[in-house]
């Protein structure tokens, strides 16, 4: 299933050339769906968010990066599926293959869907609500598809909307871009593409994740349809990165 999945993923790169995971080490289910979020200083600097969805990694580029803000939609492109041990890859892609630049585990964790659809429906209806539980972004999102363009373009434009709970931050804008070391190895973008520094460990690969927040501890409670879907409440997340 996987393997039919990555097929874009494998046309599009010349794995003698990049670093890249070629998709072919087996990544264990987990006990939530993980994602992650690449930084992505490429041809244009931009932010790589992918949600695991049935063993790859469904993937949407964004070109300006989340925002804490509900007013801030920004524009997700969704892209070709990734493979999972991508959730681990950061490094620096030379130049003139497919996405040169250097990539950052910006952002990871786990992330769950809400509601009781599973997320390859919703995603297949063009809406997706979820909730994420990471070290930068926490809290519900919704990922909206946007209408096709009239003259039958591919529909693969998307929204990324903060919803509004306690982790949404009014009038952020782009602050939280700011908090711009990785979340896998504490690096920045310039330390990774001069090699400096030790490699992020491993996410997908590690046995135990205890020290990582549960996205049904993240759940927000604003409202009485989320209270209605709400799974059984552990205790608060802690709010520190
Ligand atoms: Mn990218």
């Amino acid at each position: 299933m996987a393997k039919k999945k990555l097929a874009e993923y494998r046309a599009k790169r010349d794995f003698e050339k990049t670093a890249e995971p070629a998709g072919k080490t087996a990544v264990r289910a987990a006990e939530y769906p993980r994602f992650v979020i690449q930084k992505h200083d490429a041809t244009r600097l931009h932010y790589d968010l992918r949600l695991e969805v049935d063993g790859v990694f469904k993937s949407w580029a964004l070109t300006k990066g989340p925002s804490l803000d509900p007013h801030d939609k920004r524009l997700a492109v969704e892209v070709e599926d990734h493979p999972l041990d991508y959730g681990d890859f950061e490094g620096t892609i030379p130049k003139g293959e497919y996405g040169g630049g250097t990539v950052m585990v910006w952002d990871r964790g786990f992330w769950m869907p809400e509601g009781n659809k599973p997320a390859a429906e919703q995603l297949r209806d063009g809406e997706l609500k979820f909730v994420l539980a990471g070290h930068k972004l926490k809290g519900g999102w919704v990922l909206v598809r946007m209408k096709g363009d009239r003259y039958g373009g591919k529909r693969n434009n998307w929204l990324l909307i903060k919803h509004r709970d306690e982790w949404a931050k009014t009038g952020d804008a782009d602050k939280l871009l700011k908090k711009d070391r990785s979340a896998a190895s504490g690096r920045t973008l310039g330390q990774i593409a001069r090699g400096e520094g030790k490699a992020p460990q491993s996410f997908m690969l590690a046995k135990s994740r205890t020290k990582l927040t549960k996205p049904d501890a993240v759940w927000h409670s604003d409202t009485a349809e989320s209270e209605e879907q709400a799974p059984p409440r552990r205790a608060r997340a802690r709010k520190t990165a």
